[in-house]
């Protein structure tokens, strides 16, 4: 038995695209505060850990739900990338 996800601190499953959806929208305009993927609150954390060019690795933080989970995103894995 290893039900991490009853701990409400992790990314849910069902979450990770909204997760991936976030890191993009922070991405692409850091000023603005980016919706959490659990509960919805503006200002999640995002911090960047990376490691190019295998994957990348963010680490996501939400103050309202107490999220703090890392997100993997191996590369060439992405929709529509080059391949
Ligand atoms: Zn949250």
């Amino acid at each position: 038995m290893d039900n991490t996800n009853s701990a409400n601190n992790t990314l849910p499953a069902n979450r990770i695209r909204e997760a991936m959806a976030a890191v993009t929208a922070g991405q692409q305009n850091p000023e603005a505060a980016v919706p959490c993927p659990v509960c919805g609150a503006p200002g999640l954390q995002v911090e960047d850990r990376s490691v190019r060019p295998h994957a990348e690795w963010y680490a996501l933080s939400c103050t309202s739900c107490g999220l703090d989970d890392t997100l993997h995103i191996p590369l060439g894995s992405r929709p529509g990338s080059f391949s």
